[in-house]
């Protein structure tokens, strides 16, 4: 930093660190090449799981690509963007976490290689741009159409989804709830808000069940209600069942015992009223948004009503859905035709914790499906993974697209990549080769997670496609090439868009910096130092 007149000049506060050019390169790729790594053993049914304590002491077993980079809490800027990869595809499609991340630092990977051979960065982002086009229009001309009709299909999408949790021996029945719950919400649009997956251990995962309806973590609010109803009319009140406080300045001045009791007796007539009002309407089940006075309970549960209160808005719409109620805002507008339906209401207590089913609803436009496992760690994995099988059928839903798993939609648009390149020319074809080659990736991790030399399996893989075998893909079971058409193995296209998008977006972004400028940790960037008289 030697600058004028011999001083040296300083823009930046003391204790910044700065890395430039290449330097600046390696670091940020080796980070993030670190942080596809980490993930990577666990693509695909045979892929391994990671075992993650966090710093006091909560262990969380899986092998969901961005749980485990969630929890991993990573320090460097470029391994954060890896992050981000995954949270975007978590949140746009739900599933493909790893396959983005894993793509993202293949392509890192490759780039590296090219730098080193002196090609410029300007130049790999360019190709690499190309060869993105290119991959997303070839994704979406090998996709094959699917539609809700079609349940073999949309149970494939679900058996695969679920891939590697350890829902292995109840996959079949539960992609076949995943499947049935889609059956009922369907509508123009499927909304995942009204698929509500719940988990409670101490069951077996063969207990997993759907229910035609809500499951709401609550018990009702007075014990001597009842806990049991059948052929149940329901209403939801987002107004509490109590008398209003007088306002806080007001003052009620009582000045003899027969005055008091009188004010007293006001307000239980006014909840008296209240119920009455309730029970007119020939509800015997209400759900609450707000709180129920104890007086109105006590009249409630004289009245045959079982009441739950404070009940989460959420679970309340997933009520208007499921049982056909209105939401009422003023106990004097409640009418027979607000109230909803369902065949039985009933409270549980699951493993130390009440809950209220509501189920056998007519026609229920809002399900519930509620997962069992024998322990609080098998139970979350299972969620992940029923997550997933219903997502994965919405997502394939959406633009009514699937493509070939196992490796099997990479490998054929690698192949196209390959000839397009050779129509480019130039420097950008090497890029373009090497986009290709970072999508094989994919089979190549499924491929090693066999146990097999992962060579053999995609020299055979590349052949095959050659051939026209536009569905050859990894049989991790057998360690062989398969086809996947046959062995049922179908994802959502949105996956794979949604993969290719994003991480090379990532790749070219941390392509792209050749400076790195981190501020002194703690505060106030510090003055200068003064030149030394
Ligand atoms: P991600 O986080 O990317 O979804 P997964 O662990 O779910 O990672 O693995 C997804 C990969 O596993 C996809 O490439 C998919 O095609 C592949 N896969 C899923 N089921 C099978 C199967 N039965 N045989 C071969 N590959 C499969
Ligand atoms: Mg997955």
């Amino acid at each position: 930093m030697n600058g004028y007149g011999g001083q040296p000049i300083f823009i930046l506060p003391e204790g910044t660190i700065r890395s430039t050019g290449k330097d600046a390169q390696s670091r940020n790729i080796t980070a993030a090449k670190a942080v596809a790594e980490s993930v990577r053993t666990t693509l695909g049914p045979k892929g391994m799981d990671k075992m993650l304590v966090n710093s006091i002491g909560d262990v969380v077993i899986t092998n969901d690509g961005v749980t485990i980079l969630e929890e991993m809490d990573v320090e460097h800027p470029a391994a954060k963007m890896m992050v981000e990869v995954a949270k975007t595809q978590e949140d746009v499609v739900g599933d493909g976490t790893t396959t983005a991340v894993v793509i993202a630092g293949e392509l890192l990977k490759k780039a590296e290689a090219l730098l080193e051979q002196d090609i410029h960065p300007t130049v790999i982002v360019r190709g690499y741009r190309l060869a993105k086009t290119k991959a997303l229009a070839e994704l979406t001309s090998l996709s094959i159409k699917v539609s809700i009709e079609n349940k073999d299909m949309l149970k494939k999408i679900a058996m695969t989804a679920m891939t590697g949790k350890s829902g292995e021996n109840a996959k079949e029945q539960m992609a076949q709830l995943a499947v049935d719950a889609i059956g009922y919400v369907q509508g123009e649009t499927i909304d995942k808000d009204y698929i509500k997956v719940e988990k409670k251990h101490g069951a077996s995962a063969e207990d997993s069940r759907l229910i035609k309806g809500v499951l709401l973590e609550k018990e009702f609010a007075n014990p001597s209600m009842r806990k049991e109803l059948k052929d149940v009319k329901i209403l939801l009140l987002d107004c509490a069942l109590e008398v209003k406080e007088p306002e806080r300045n007001a003052e009620i001045k009582v000045n003899t015992p027969e005055q008091l009791q009188a004010f007293l007796n006001q307000e239980s007539m006014m909840l008296k009223d209240m119920v009455k009002k309730v029970s007119a309407s020939g509800a015997n089940v209400v759900f609450c948004q707000k709180g129920i006075d104890d007086l109105a309970q006590h009249y409630l549960a004289k009245n045959g009503i079982s009441a739950a209160r404070r009940v989460k808005k959420s679970d309340i719409e997933m009520l208007v859905k499921a049982t056909g109620a209105k939401v009422i805002s003023s106990i004097d507008e409640i009418s027979q035709s607000d109230l909803g339906f369902a065949g039985k209401v009933y409270e549980r207590k699951i493993v130390g914790e009440e809950v209220i089913y509501v189920e056998e609803c007519k026609d229920p436009k809002a399900v519930t499906i509620f997962v069992r496992g024998s322990t609080e760690h098998v139970v979350d994995e299972l969620k992940r993974a029923m997550d997933d099988a219903v997502l994965g059928i919405i997502s394939a839903l959406e633009n009514n697209r699937v493509v070939y798993g196992g490796g099997a939609i990479e490998m054929e648009v690698a192949r196209s990549l390959r000839q397009y390149a050779e129509s480019q020319g130039g420097r950008e074809q090497l890029a373009i080769n090497a986009f290709a080659e970072a999508l094989e990736i994919i089979p190549k991790t499924l491929a090693e997670s066999t146990g097999k030399d992962p060579i053999d399996i995609i020299v055979e893989l590349r052949t095959r496609h050659d051939k026209g075998e536009k569905s050859a893909g990894v049989d991790v079971f057998r360690a062989t090439v398969a086809d996947m058409d046959k062995l049922g193995v179908v994802e959502p296209l949105k996956i794979k868009t949604q993969a290719v998008n994003s991480a090379s977006e990532a790749a070219e972004m941390i392509l792209r910096i050749d400076d790195v400028i981190t501020a002194r940790s703690g505060g106030a960037p510090s003055m200068p130092p003064m030149p030394e008289e």
